[in-house]
């Protein structure tokens, strides 16, 4: 007997038909004997819709309030999951984010959780209820106002409680099988996987995958507690993610050389044009960047003219911190000296990710290789010690990636990729 946490996510529970089917399930896993604790999603798209619904009254809502109102939708789910789980005859209580402990720092839409003091769980379980959280919310430690922990943060909230609880595994329900080679919606050869490292699984997360958050990724490494990803709506057997390859009947997992590839589509790309090639330029801009709190990803630097002594400096960021870029660079234009700026957000990502990369000399060669093969132009290039990542045109995108994907042989003979549902908004 050991204790489960599982998290449904939206598109599991959709509708009330969704709901009664994820409680059939987590009844099963109590009636194997085990302590269950369920975080769940609001339900669909009904995140989206709170969102456009805010925009509509205030084109800049205010963070605490978007909040208040985001968190409504993960108490709708849990409680109406707590009553088809009494409906089915077994106990089981319903508690929002801070009810159940989550404690954050006071950042809104975005928190980080810094404890979490699970004693009502605790007590919940041991009057024999399914306990059921709301996913993606806490409170802050300071002011106890209430947080979201920024989109798709149920997965976090899972994790989060699983180690805190001691938990045997956290199981992510979520609308495909597992975590696949690929973007199943975009490749439809894709192979579930059925062990990845928390290494891969992070370098997957960070380059676009969307399958599981960063964040979750990298509590579940820290803690090292293994994460089961499957879907609520199959009874087959997802993907493992954990430190140590899982065990298949008699046969140990390998770690494959190349676990997958993904792909991103949420960049834009600033090119500074006329930056005089001597030290600390690079430097100002970045710093600039830096105080304007924006994340960069790629960078590259042109060879200067030799004739002007000039360079372009390009670099990515996230599609929605591009007018604050753009804007924090132009009132610093004279102090950083640059000419111009360009702001390109038709491009996209696509990465290869492999732990074998390192012991695998031509992986980069061939990833090259099929790109040029399927005629895509690349436009920046970056790699770490297990990942190799270039910028395309958008358009080349899904082209890229089939092309890559069936380059490392990554292809499946049968078409087993099913999405059962969620509309990718
Ligand atoms: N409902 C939130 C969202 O859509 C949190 C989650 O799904 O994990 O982002
Ligand atoms: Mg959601």
């Amino acid at each position: 007997m050991g204790l489960v946490v599982q998290k449904y996510g939206g598109s599991s529970v959709a509708d009330a038909e969704g709901i009664k089917r994820v409680a059939k399930r987590i009844v099963e896993a109590k009636k194997n004997g085990n302590d269950v604790v369920v975080v769940v999603s609001a339900m669909g798209d009904t995140t989206d819709e709170l969102i456009d619904l805010a925009e509509q009254v205030s084109p800049m809502p205010a963070g605490r309030e978007l909040d208040m109102l985001l968190t409504a939708g993960e108490r709708i789910s849990m409680a109406l999951l707590a009553m088809a789980i009494k409906n089915l005859g077994h106990k089981a209580q319903s508690f929002t984010g801070s009810q159940a402990g989550v404690i954050t720092d006071s950042v809104h839409n975005k928190a980080r959780i810094i404890d979490v003091t699970p004693g009502r769980i605790r007590t919940a379980l041991d009057e024999g209820n399914i306990a059921i959280v709301a996913g993606f919310q806490g409170v802050s430690q300071d002011k106890k106002d209430i947080t979201t922990l920024g989109r798709g943060g149920s997965d976090t909230t899972a994790v989060a409680l699983a180690a805190a609880l001691d938990a045997e595994v956290c199981e992510i329900y979520t609308d495909v099988d597992g975590v696949f080679t690929a973007d199943p919606r975009v490749v439809k050869k894709a192979r579930k996987i059925d062990w990845i490292s928390f290494e891969d699984m992070l370098e997957l997360a960070a380059s676009g995958s969307k399958v599981l958050l960063h964040r979750c990724v990298e509590y579940a490494r820290r803690y090292n507690i293994p994460i089961h990803v499957r879907s609520s709506f199959s009874g087959l057997q997802g993907t493992w993610v954990s430190s140590e390859p899982i065990e298949q009947g008699d046969e140990q997992v390998e770690q494959a050389i190349i676990s997958g590839v993904a792909h991103d589509t949420s960049e834009a790309k600033i090119t500074v044009v006329g930056v005089p090639d001597k030290p600390g330029e690079a430097a100002s801009i970045f710093r600039t960047i830096a105080d304007a709190e924006i994340n960069i990803d790629m960078v590259v630097q042109n060879v200067s003219a030799a004739a002007t002594g000039l360079t372009d400096i390009s670099f990515t960021l996230p599609k929605s911190e591009g007018r604050k870029a753009i804007d924090a660079l132009e009132k610093n234009r004279s102090g950083i000296g640059f000419d111009s700026l360009r702001y390109d957000d038709q491009i996209g990502k696509i990465s290869l990710v492999g732990a074998g990369m390192k012991t695998n000399p031509g992986v980069t060669a061939d990833f090259f290789t099929a790109l040029s093969d399927a005629g895509v132009n690349i436009e920046l290039i970056s790699t770490s010690e297990i990942r190799i990542s270039v910028v395309t045109r958008k358009d080349d995108v899904p082209e890229a990636v089939r092309a890559v994907h069936t380059a490392f042989g990554l292809d499946s003979d049968s078409d087993e990729a099913v999405v059962y549902g969620g509309t990718g908004r």
